[in-house]
Protein backbone atom coordinates (compact mmCIF):
# COMPACT_ATOMS: atom_id res chain seq x y z
CA UNK A 1 0.00 0.00 0.00
CA UNK A 2 1.45 3.52 -1.04
CA UNK A 3 1.05 7.00 -0.12
CA UNK A 4 1.49 10.10 -1.52
CA UNK A 5 4.54 11.74 0.25
CA UNK A 6 3.59 15.63 0.45
CA UNK A 7 5.19 17.89 3.01
CA UNK A 8 4.34 17.73 6.24
CA UNK A 9 3.33 21.68 7.68
CA UNK A 10 3.63 20.96 11.59
CA UNK A 11 0.94 23.22 13.87
CA UNK A 12 0.86 24.43 17.50
CA UNK A 13 1.82 22.09 19.31
CA UNK A 14 4.06 19.84 16.68
CA UNK A 15 5.99 22.99 16.08
CA UNK A 16 6.86 23.62 19.60
CA UNK A 17 7.17 19.56 20.16
CA UNK A 18 10.59 19.82 16.69
CA UNK A 19 11.38 23.16 18.32
CA UNK A 20 12.72 21.36 21.56
CA UNK A 21 13.27 17.89 20.03
CA UNK A 22 15.74 20.49 17.27
CA UNK A 23 17.28 21.84 20.77
CA UNK A 24 17.68 18.36 22.41
CA UNK A 25 19.51 16.39 19.44
CA UNK A 26 20.77 19.15 17.01
CA UNK A 27 20.94 19.64 13.67
CA UNK A 28 22.88 16.57 12.98
CA UNK A 29 20.02 14.67 15.36
CA UNK A 30 16.44 15.88 13.89
CA UNK A 31 15.40 16.69 10.21
CA UNK A 32 12.42 17.87 8.36
CA UNK A 33 14.11 17.62 5.07
CA UNK A 34 11.83 15.28 3.17
CA UNK A 35 14.66 14.43 0.99
CA UNK A 36 16.90 13.24 3.78
CA UNK A 37 13.99 11.44 5.09
CA UNK A 38 13.02 10.03 2.04
CA UNK A 39 14.82 6.39 2.22
CA UNK A 40 13.68 5.67 5.34
CA UNK A 41 9.75 5.52 4.85
CA UNK A 42 9.55 2.88 2.29
CA UNK A 43 10.01 -0.65 3.79
CA UNK A 44 13.01 -2.67 2.39
CA UNK A 45 9.84 -4.76 0.07
CA UNK A 46 8.59 -1.42 -1.37
CA UNK A 47 5.38 -2.53 0.20
CA UNK A 48 4.55 0.70 2.63
CA UNK A 49 5.17 3.89 2.18
CA UNK A 50 4.17 6.35 4.68
CA UNK A 51 5.36 9.96 6.06
CA UNK A 52 6.77 11.32 8.99
CA UNK A 53 6.91 14.48 10.65
CA UNK A 54 10.46 14.46 11.01
CA UNK A 55 13.69 11.58 11.21
CA UNK A 56 15.42 11.66 14.70
CA UNK A 57 18.71 9.93 15.24
CA UNK A 58 20.20 10.66 19.11
CA UNK A 59 23.68 9.97 19.35
CA UNK A 60 22.90 8.59 23.37
CA UNK A 61 20.67 6.73 25.48
CA UNK A 62 20.18 9.68 27.65
CA UNK A 63 18.89 11.62 24.18
CA UNK A 64 16.95 9.01 23.79
CA UNK A 65 15.33 8.82 27.11
CA UNK A 66 14.78 12.61 26.73
CA UNK A 67 12.74 12.18 23.21
CA UNK A 68 10.94 10.13 24.40
CA UNK A 69 9.64 12.37 27.60
CA UNK A 70 9.56 15.16 24.82
CA UNK A 71 7.09 12.61 22.43
CA UNK A 72 5.50 11.74 25.54
CA UNK A 73 4.66 15.52 26.74
CA UNK A 74 3.67 16.57 23.54
CA UNK A 75 1.83 12.96 22.35
CA UNK A 76 3.99 11.92 19.63
CA UNK A 77 3.78 8.87 18.30
CA UNK A 78 7.11 7.28 18.34
CA UNK A 79 8.32 4.69 14.95
CA UNK A 80 11.97 2.91 15.77
CA UNK A 81 13.83 1.91 13.35
CA UNK A 82 17.38 0.73 12.63
CA UNK A 83 18.67 -1.04 9.04
CA UNK A 84 14.97 -0.84 7.83
CA UNK A 85 15.81 -4.36 6.28
CA UNK A 86 12.55 -5.88 8.15
CA UNK A 87 10.27 -7.80 5.85
CA UNK A 88 7.15 -7.12 7.59
CA UNK A 89 6.57 -3.36 7.18
CA UNK A 90 7.27 -2.91 10.91
CA UNK A 91 9.56 0.58 10.97
CA UNK A 92 7.73 1.91 8.15
CA UNK A 93 5.05 4.63 9.79
CA UNK A 94 1.78 5.35 8.71
CA UNK A 95 0.39 7.54 6.36
CA UNK A 96 -0.57 10.86 8.72
CA UNK A 97 2.98 12.34 9.23
CA UNK A 98 1.93 12.05 12.87
CA UNK A 99 4.71 10.61 14.10
CA UNK A 100 8.66 10.76 14.09
CA UNK A 101 10.92 8.05 13.01
CA UNK A 102 13.38 7.29 15.90
CA UNK A 103 16.49 5.83 14.17
CA UNK A 104 19.26 4.19 15.92
CA UNK A 105 22.17 3.85 13.48
CA UNK A 106 23.95 6.63 14.74
CA UNK A 107 24.08 4.72 17.95
CA UNK A 108 26.68 2.45 16.35
CA UNK A 109 29.67 1.77 19.27
CA UNK A 110 30.64 -1.58 20.41
CA UNK A 111 30.96 -0.66 24.13
CA UNK A 112 33.26 -3.48 25.09
CA UNK A 113 34.11 -6.95 23.60
CA UNK A 114 35.80 -9.73 25.75
CA UNK A 115 36.98 -13.11 24.60
CA UNK A 116 37.54 -13.96 28.23
CA UNK A 117 33.90 -14.07 29.17
CA UNK A 118 32.81 -14.66 25.63
CA UNK A 119 30.71 -11.23 25.79
CA UNK A 120 29.89 -7.97 23.13
CA UNK A 121 28.01 -5.16 24.17
CA UNK A 122 27.12 -3.37 21.37
CA UNK A 123 24.63 -0.56 20.99
CA UNK A 124 21.38 -0.41 19.19
CA UNK A 125 22.95 1.09 15.82
CA UNK A 126 25.90 -1.65 15.06
CA UNK A 127 25.20 -3.56 11.93
CA UNK A 128 25.22 -7.48 12.18
CA UNK A 129 27.95 -7.48 9.96
CA UNK A 130 30.56 -4.94 11.66
CA UNK A 131 29.33 -7.02 14.68
CA UNK A 132 30.81 -10.24 12.73
CA UNK A 133 34.09 -8.38 11.78
CA UNK A 134 34.55 -7.21 15.32
CA UNK A 135 34.29 -10.66 16.67
CA UNK A 136 36.33 -12.42 14.06
CA UNK A 137 39.56 -9.33 14.98
CA UNK A 138 38.95 -10.68 18.51
CA UNK A 139 39.09 -14.89 17.07
CA UNK A 140 35.89 -14.71 18.04
CA UNK A 141 32.54 -15.57 16.34
CA UNK A 142 28.52 -14.51 17.03
CA UNK A 143 26.67 -17.26 15.87
CA UNK A 144 23.94 -15.40 13.78
CA UNK A 145 23.77 -14.44 10.52
CA UNK A 146 21.19 -13.43 7.65
CA UNK A 147 21.14 -12.57 4.39
CA UNK A 148 20.11 -8.62 5.20
CA UNK A 149 23.29 -8.60 7.40
CA UNK A 150 25.06 -6.08 5.40
CA UNK A 151 22.11 -3.64 6.95
CA UNK A 152 20.39 -5.06 9.86
CA UNK A 153 20.99 -3.85 13.15
CA UNK A 154 21.47 -5.26 16.38
CA UNK A 155 18.22 -3.23 17.43
CA UNK A 156 16.00 -4.83 14.77
CA UNK A 157 17.47 -8.04 15.53
CA UNK A 158 15.92 -7.68 18.93
CA UNK A 159 13.27 -5.98 18.56
CA UNK A 160 12.23 -8.63 15.85
CA UNK A 161 13.86 -11.44 17.13
CA UNK A 162 15.91 -12.32 14.24
CA UNK A 163 16.39 -15.88 12.83
CA UNK A 164 18.73 -16.83 9.76
CA UNK A 165 20.38 -19.78 8.50
CA UNK A 166 22.56 -20.90 12.35
CA UNK A 167 19.13 -21.31 14.17
CA UNK A 168 19.39 -25.15 13.99
CA UNK A 169 22.34 -25.13 16.12
CA UNK A 170 22.65 -21.53 18.00
CA UNK A 171 18.61 -20.74 18.38
CA UNK A 172 17.74 -17.25 17.70
CA UNK A 173 18.10 -13.98 19.09
CA UNK A 174 16.71 -14.80 21.89
CA UNK A 175 19.55 -17.12 22.56
CA UNK A 176 22.16 -14.70 21.84
CA UNK A 177 20.99 -12.11 23.94
CA UNK A 178 22.46 -11.89 27.69
CA UNK A 179 21.10 -8.45 28.88
CA UNK A 180 19.74 -5.77 26.83
CA UNK A 181 19.16 -1.74 27.94
CA UNK A 182 16.47 -0.15 26.96
CA UNK A 183 13.88 3.10 27.20
CA UNK A 184 10.06 2.86 27.99
CA UNK A 185 7.41 5.39 26.21
CA UNK A 186 7.83 8.01 29.70
CA UNK A 187 11.60 8.08 28.57
CA UNK A 188 12.80 5.67 32.31
CA UNK A 189 15.68 3.71 31.28
CA UNK A 190 15.16 0.12 31.30
CA UNK A 191 18.79 -1.41 32.38
CA UNK A 192 19.44 -5.09 32.32
CA UNK A 193 22.38 -5.57 31.08
CA UNK A 194 24.12 -7.73 33.84
CA UNK A 195 24.53 -10.77 31.75
CA UNK A 196 23.65 -13.64 34.81
CA UNK A 197 24.11 -17.19 34.11
CA UNK A 198 21.33 -17.90 37.27
CA UNK A 199 18.64 -14.48 37.58
CA UNK A 200 15.81 -15.48 39.32
CA UNK A 201 14.29 -12.33 40.36
CA UNK A 202 11.09 -12.62 39.14
CA UNK A 203 9.81 -12.14 35.65
CA UNK A 204 12.47 -12.28 32.53
CA UNK A 205 11.93 -8.69 31.20
CA UNK A 206 14.81 -8.95 28.55
CA UNK A 207 12.74 -11.60 26.91
CA UNK A 208 9.24 -9.42 27.13
CA UNK A 209 11.25 -6.91 24.81
CA UNK A 210 12.93 -9.27 22.64
CA UNK A 211 10.88 -9.90 19.44
CA UNK A 212 8.04 -6.71 20.45
CA UNK A 213 8.89 -4.62 17.53
CA UNK A 214 9.14 -1.49 19.28
CA UNK A 215 5.95 -1.75 20.63
CA UNK A 216 6.37 -1.88 24.10
CA UNK A 217 10.66 0.25 24.43
CA UNK A 218 13.07 1.28 22.27
CA UNK A 219 16.39 -1.38 22.60
CA UNK A 220 19.46 0.82 22.99
CA UNK A 221 22.31 -1.53 23.66
CA UNK A 222 22.66 -5.28 24.01
CA UNK A 223 24.78 -7.54 25.74
CA UNK A 224 25.49 -10.50 23.47
CA UNK A 225 27.33 -13.91 23.91
CA UNK A 226 30.33 -14.92 21.52
CA UNK A 227 32.09 -18.31 20.91
CA UNK A 228 35.30 -19.05 20.30
CA UNK A 229 35.93 -18.48 16.03
CA UNK A 230 35.82 -22.06 14.13
CA UNK A 231 38.40 -24.30 13.07
CA UNK A 232 36.64 -26.71 10.78
CA UNK A 233 33.97 -25.90 8.15
CA UNK A 234 32.51 -28.05 5.39
CA UNK A 235 29.32 -27.01 3.22
CA UNK A 236 27.88 -29.29 0.77
CA UNK A 237 25.18 -29.33 -2.39
CA UNK A 238 23.07 -32.18 -2.28
CA UNK A 239 19.99 -33.28 -4.45
CA UNK A 240 16.84 -35.42 -3.51
CA UNK A 241 13.99 -36.65 -4.90
CA UNK A 242 11.54 -35.35 -2.58
CA UNK A 243 11.52 -33.35 0.75
CA UNK A 244 10.24 -36.67 2.76
CA UNK A 245 13.84 -37.53 1.98
CA UNK A 246 15.35 -34.17 2.94
CA UNK A 247 13.80 -34.65 6.81
CA UNK A 248 15.64 -38.23 6.52
CA UNK A 249 18.53 -36.65 5.50
CA UNK A 250 18.81 -34.22 8.08
CA UNK A 251 18.10 -36.37 10.93
CA UNK A 252 21.08 -38.59 9.31
CA UNK A 253 23.25 -35.27 9.57
CA UNK A 254 22.08 -34.76 13.16
CA UNK A 255 23.39 -37.75 14.41
CA UNK A 256 26.36 -38.47 11.82
CA UNK A 257 27.46 -34.61 12.64
CA UNK A 258 26.69 -33.82 15.98
CA UNK A 259 26.99 -30.57 17.46
CA UNK A 260 28.51 -29.31 14.04
CA UNK A 261 25.46 -29.24 12.03
CA UNK A 262 24.83 -25.73 12.14
CA UNK A 263 22.94 -25.30 8.99
CA UNK A 264 20.35 -27.46 7.04
CA UNK A 265 18.40 -25.85 3.64
CA UNK A 266 15.94 -26.63 1.34
CA UNK A 267 15.45 -25.22 -2.20
CA UNK A 268 13.26 -26.93 -4.89
CA UNK A 269 13.83 -27.42 -8.31
CA UNK A 270 11.91 -24.33 -9.55
CA UNK A 271 13.41 -21.81 -7.00
CA UNK A 272 17.25 -23.29 -7.89
CA UNK A 273 16.21 -22.62 -11.72
CA UNK A 274 14.96 -18.91 -10.71
CA UNK A 275 18.08 -18.45 -9.46
CA UNK A 276 20.37 -19.81 -12.08
CA UNK A 277 18.20 -17.37 -14.60
CA UNK A 278 18.44 -14.43 -12.32
CA UNK A 279 22.14 -14.28 -11.93
CA UNK A 280 23.93 -15.53 -15.31
CA UNK A 281 27.28 -16.52 -13.80
CA UNK A 282 25.74 -18.84 -10.91
CA UNK A 283 26.37 -22.27 -11.80
CA UNK A 284 24.21 -25.69 -10.33
CA UNK A 285 26.20 -27.18 -7.89
CA UNK A 286 25.47 -30.54 -9.35
CA UNK A 287 25.00 -31.79 -12.89
CA UNK A 288 21.46 -33.60 -13.11
CA UNK A 289 17.97 -32.10 -12.42
CA UNK A 290 16.96 -33.32 -8.73
CA UNK A 291 12.91 -32.14 -7.46
CA UNK A 292 14.82 -30.70 -4.16
CA UNK A 293 18.34 -30.06 -3.30
CA UNK A 294 19.62 -29.66 0.62
CA UNK A 295 22.27 -27.28 1.13
CA UNK A 296 24.56 -28.79 4.67
CA UNK A 297 26.97 -26.22 6.44
CA UNK A 298 28.76 -27.89 9.40
CA UNK A 299 30.97 -25.33 11.53
CA UNK A 300 33.14 -26.57 14.40
CA UNK A 301 35.50 -24.97 17.38
CA UNK A 302 37.12 -28.11 17.63
CA UNK A 303 37.48 -30.25 14.85
CA UNK A 304 39.48 -29.04 12.11
CA UNK A 305 37.89 -28.89 8.10
CA UNK A 306 40.06 -32.14 7.15
CA UNK A 307 38.09 -33.81 9.79
CA UNK A 308 34.62 -32.31 9.10
CA UNK A 309 35.12 -33.69 5.85
CA UNK A 310 35.86 -37.15 6.15
CA UNK A 311 32.92 -37.34 8.53
CA UNK A 312 30.59 -35.41 6.18
CA UNK A 313 31.81 -37.41 3.12
CA UNK A 314 31.05 -40.61 5.03
CA UNK A 315 27.57 -39.80 5.92
CA UNK A 316 26.45 -38.86 2.26
CA UNK A 317 28.30 -41.77 0.83
CA UNK A 318 26.24 -43.86 3.14
CA UNK A 319 22.76 -42.33 2.04
CA UNK A 320 23.85 -42.48 -1.76
CA UNK A 321 24.32 -46.21 -1.32
CA UNK A 322 20.93 -46.53 0.30
CA UNK A 323 19.75 -44.11 -2.35
CA UNK A 324 18.14 -41.81 0.22
CA UNK A 325 19.70 -39.20 -1.73
CA UNK A 326 20.61 -38.84 -5.81
CA UNK A 327 23.83 -37.21 -5.73
CA UNK A 328 25.95 -34.53 -3.92
CA UNK A 329 29.07 -32.55 -3.52
CA UNK A 330 31.52 -31.13 -1.03
CA UNK A 331 32.44 -27.30 -1.65
CA UNK A 332 36.26 -27.69 -2.04
CA UNK A 333 36.98 -24.09 -0.52
CA UNK A 334 35.38 -21.26 1.14
CA UNK A 335 34.43 -19.87 -2.17
CA UNK A 336 32.95 -22.50 -3.27
CA UNK A 337 30.98 -23.19 -0.23
CA UNK A 338 29.79 -19.19 -0.60
CA UNK A 339 29.17 -19.91 -4.05
CA UNK A 340 26.76 -22.63 -3.01
CA UNK A 341 24.68 -19.54 -0.21
CA UNK A 342 24.77 -17.20 -2.80
CA UNK A 343 22.24 -19.48 -4.40
CA UNK A 344 20.04 -20.33 -1.38
CA UNK A 345 20.54 -16.36 -0.30
CA UNK A 346 19.14 -15.01 -4.06
CA UNK A 347 16.23 -16.97 -3.94
CA UNK A 348 13.84 -14.19 -2.73
CA UNK A 349 15.31 -11.38 -4.92
CA UNK A 350 15.22 -14.04 -8.41
CA UNK A 351 11.36 -15.03 -7.20
CA UNK A 352 10.74 -11.37 -6.91
CA UNK A 353 11.79 -10.82 -10.41
CA UNK A 354 9.28 -13.50 -12.12
CA UNK A 355 6.29 -11.23 -10.93
CA UNK A 356 3.72 -10.66 -8.40
CA UNK A 357 4.11 -12.81 -5.40
CA UNK A 358 2.83 -13.06 -2.00
CA UNK A 359 5.52 -14.44 0.73
CA UNK A 360 4.18 -16.29 3.73
CA UNK A 361 7.10 -17.00 6.75
CA UNK A 362 5.72 -19.62 8.39
CA UNK A 363 6.47 -22.26 10.92
CA UNK A 364 4.89 -25.92 11.64
CA UNK A 365 6.19 -27.89 13.93
CA UNK A 366 9.80 -29.61 12.35
CA UNK A 367 8.27 -32.97 12.23
CA UNK A 368 4.96 -31.93 10.26
CA UNK A 369 7.04 -29.64 8.03
CA UNK A 370 7.38 -32.48 4.73
CA UNK A 371 3.65 -33.39 5.05
CA UNK A 372 2.52 -29.94 5.48
CA UNK A 373 4.49 -28.74 2.05
CA UNK A 374 2.89 -31.91 0.36
CA UNK A 375 -0.74 -31.08 1.38
CA UNK A 376 -0.34 -27.43 1.11
CA UNK A 377 1.45 -27.05 -2.26
CA UNK A 378 -1.63 -28.94 -4.16
CA UNK A 379 -4.21 -27.19 -2.23
CA UNK A 380 -3.01 -23.44 -2.95
CA UNK A 381 -2.66 -24.05 -6.60
CA UNK A 382 -5.82 -26.11 -7.02
CA UNK A 383 -8.00 -23.36 -4.69
CA UNK A 384 -6.25 -20.19 -7.07
CA UNK A 385 -5.75 -21.72 -10.58
CA UNK A 386 -2.40 -20.36 -12.30
CA UNK A 387 -0.69 -19.45 -8.71
CA UNK A 388 2.24 -21.90 -8.32
CA UNK A 389 3.40 -22.41 -4.53
CA UNK A 390 7.33 -23.10 -3.11
CA UNK A 391 8.15 -23.59 -0.06
CA UNK A 392 12.40 -23.15 0.43
CA UNK A 393 14.75 -22.00 3.20
CA UNK A 394 15.04 -23.41 6.99
CA UNK A 395 13.79 -27.23 6.91
CA UNK A 396 15.99 -27.90 10.55
CA UNK A 397 14.01 -25.22 12.13
CA UNK A 398 10.57 -26.23 10.62
CA UNK A 399 10.47 -22.78 9.28
CA UNK A 400 9.68 -22.18 5.44
CA UNK A 401 9.00 -19.30 3.33
CA UNK A 402 6.38 -20.57 1.38
CA UNK A 403 5.86 -18.12 -1.80
CA UNK A 404 2.71 -18.34 -4.12
CA UNK A 405 3.33 -17.02 -7.57
CA UNK A 406 0.91 -15.06 -9.24
CA UNK A 407 -0.69 -16.72 -12.11
CA UNK A 408 0.97 -15.22 -15.55
CA UNK A 409 -0.43 -12.09 -16.74
CA UNK A 410 -1.33 -10.64 -13.31
CA UNK A 411 -0.13 -7.12 -12.32
CA UNK A 412 1.79 -6.38 -10.04
CA UNK A 413 0.27 -4.18 -6.93
CA UNK A 414 -3.24 -5.21 -7.73
CA UNK A 415 -2.67 -9.14 -7.94
CA UNK A 416 -1.53 -8.77 -3.82
CA UNK A 417 -4.69 -6.52 -3.13
CA UNK A 418 -7.03 -8.73 -4.58
CA UNK A 419 -6.22 -12.35 -5.03
CA UNK A 420 -3.22 -12.25 -2.93
CA UNK A 421 -5.22 -11.04 0.26
CA UNK A 422 -7.01 -14.35 0.07
CA UNK A 423 -4.24 -16.56 -0.63
CA UNK A 424 -2.59 -15.09 2.17
CA UNK A 425 -5.74 -15.69 4.25
CA UNK A 426 -5.95 -19.40 2.80
CA UNK A 427 -2.24 -20.09 3.95
CA UNK A 428 -2.47 -19.05 7.25
CA UNK A 429 -5.64 -20.92 7.81
CA UNK A 430 -3.81 -24.29 6.80
CA UNK A 431 -0.44 -23.49 8.78
CA UNK A 432 -3.04 -22.06 12.06
CA UNK A 433 -4.54 -25.99 11.31
CA UNK A 434 -1.34 -27.83 11.36
CA UNK A 435 -0.49 -25.85 14.75
CA UNK A 436 2.08 -23.58 13.24
CA UNK A 437 2.65 -20.38 13.43
CA UNK A 438 2.09 -17.26 10.88
CA UNK A 439 5.68 -15.88 11.19
CA UNK A 440 8.58 -17.31 12.11
CA UNK A 441 11.13 -15.22 11.87
CA UNK A 442 9.99 -11.67 10.33
CA UNK A 443 7.68 -10.66 12.68
CA UNK A 444 4.30 -9.58 12.87
CA UNK A 445 4.81 -5.36 12.15
CA UNK A 446 1.76 -3.96 9.90
CA UNK A 447 1.51 -6.87 7.37
CA UNK A 448 0.10 -9.64 9.50
CA UNK A 449 -1.95 -7.50 12.37
CA UNK A 450 -5.22 -8.85 10.98
CA UNK A 451 -4.09 -12.13 10.62
CA UNK A 452 -2.53 -12.35 13.74
CA UNK A 453 -5.62 -10.68 15.64
CA UNK A 454 -8.04 -13.18 13.49
CA UNK A 455 -6.01 -16.37 14.18
CA UNK A 456 -4.00 -15.74 17.68
CA UNK A 457 -5.21 -17.68 20.33
CA UNK A 458 -7.50 -14.76 22.48
CA UNK A 459 -6.08 -15.42 25.66
CA UNK A 460 -2.77 -14.46 24.74
CA UNK A 461 -3.67 -11.62 22.74
CA UNK A 462 -5.65 -10.25 25.59
CA UNK A 463 -2.47 -10.84 27.79
CA UNK A 464 -0.10 -9.41 24.75
CA UNK A 465 -2.89 -6.33 25.09
CA UNK A 466 -2.80 -5.78 29.03
CA UNK A 467 1.24 -5.68 28.63
CA UNK A 468 1.24 -3.52 26.12
CA UNK A 469 -1.24 -0.89 27.54
CA UNK A 470 0.88 -0.88 31.14
CA UNK A 471 4.07 -0.07 29.18
CA UNK A 472 2.83 2.13 26.95
CA UNK A 473 -0.57 3.80 28.41
CA UNK A 474 -1.02 6.21 25.65
CA UNK A 475 0.14 4.00 22.36
CA UNK A 476 2.81 5.97 21.22
CA UNK A 477 5.71 3.71 20.35
CA UNK A 478 5.22 2.05 17.06
CA UNK A 479 1.27 2.23 16.81
CA UNK A 480 -0.69 0.25 14.35
CA UNK A 481 2.55 -2.61 14.42
CA UNK A 482 1.53 -5.70 16.24
CA UNK A 483 -1.07 -5.68 18.11
CA UNK A 484 -4.44 -3.50 16.66
C1 LIG B 1 18.11 -10.07 2.17
C2 LIG B 1 17.46 -10.19 3.52
C3 LIG B 1 17.46 -11.43 4.16
C4 LIG B 1 16.88 -11.56 5.42
N1 LIG B 1 16.91 -12.79 6.04
C5 LIG B 1 16.36 -12.93 7.25
C6 LIG B 1 16.41 -14.19 7.93
O1 LIG B 1 16.93 -15.18 7.43
N2 LIG B 1 15.87 -14.25 9.16
C7 LIG B 1 15.28 -13.18 9.77
O2 LIG B 1 14.81 -13.30 10.91
N3 LIG B 1 15.20 -11.98 9.15
C8 LIG B 1 15.72 -11.84 7.91
N4 LIG B 1 15.64 -10.62 7.28
C9 LIG B 1 14.86 -9.53 7.88
C10 LIG B 1 15.63 -8.47 8.67
O3 LIG B 1 16.98 -8.41 8.34
C11 LIG B 1 15.46 -8.70 10.17
O4 LIG B 1 14.09 -8.61 10.50
C12 LIG B 1 16.24 -7.69 11.04
O5 LIG B 1 16.10 -8.07 12.38
C13 LIG B 1 15.76 -6.26 10.90
O6 LIG B 1 16.74 -5.39 11.47
P1 LIG B 1 16.74 -3.83 11.13
O7 LIG B 1 17.79 -3.19 11.96
O8 LIG B 1 16.83 -3.63 9.67
O9 LIG B 1 15.31 -3.43 11.69
P2 LIG B 1 14.16 -2.49 11.01
O10 LIG B 1 13.73 -3.08 9.72
O11 LIG B 1 14.64 -1.10 11.00
O12 LIG B 1 13.04 -2.67 12.10
C14 LIG B 1 12.40 -3.91 12.28
C15 LIG B 1 11.43 -3.80 13.47
O13 LIG B 1 12.14 -3.58 14.68
C16 LIG B 1 11.81 -2.32 15.26
N5 LIG B 1 13.08 -1.75 15.75
C17 LIG B 1 14.21 -1.52 15.03
N6 LIG B 1 15.18 -1.08 15.85
C18 LIG B 1 14.65 -1.02 17.09
C19 LIG B 1 15.16 -0.64 18.36
N7 LIG B 1 16.42 -0.25 18.53
N8 LIG B 1 14.33 -0.70 19.43
C20 LIG B 1 13.05 -1.11 19.29
N9 LIG B 1 12.52 -1.48 18.12
C21 LIG B 1 13.31 -1.44 17.03
C22 LIG B 1 11.14 -1.52 14.16
O14 LIG B 1 10.22 -0.59 14.66
C23 LIG B 1 10.45 -2.63 13.36
O15 LIG B 1 9.26 -2.99 13.98
C24 LIG B 1 16.24 -10.44 6.03
C25 LIG B 1 16.27 -9.20 5.40
C26 LIG B 1 16.86 -9.07 4.16
C27 LIG B 1 16.86 -7.70 3.52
Amino acid sequence: MTHSAAPIVPTGSRSAFLAEALDLLGERGLTTDPERMDAWLTDWRGRYTGRALALASPASTAQVAALLRLCAAHGVPVVPQGGNSGMAGGATPDASGDAIILSLRRMDAIRSLSSEAGQVVCEAGVILQSLHEAADRAGMRFPLTLGGKGSATIGGLIATNAGGTQVLRHGTMRAQVLGLEAVLADGSVLDLMTPLKKDNRGFDLKQLLIGSEGTLGIVTAGCLRLLPAPVGRVTAWVGLGGIVEARTLQRRMERAMGDALEGFEVVPAHCLASVLAHQPAARAPLAGPHAWHALVECVSSAQDTAALRDTLEAALADALGEELIADAVIAANDTQAEAFWALRDGISAAERALGPAMQHDISVPVEKMPEFILAAVPDVESAFPGTRAVAFGHLGDGNVHFHVLAPEGAVRGVWEEAEGKAVSARVYDLVTRWGGSISAEHGIGQMKVDELARLHDPAALAVMRAVKRALDPAGLLNPGKLLA
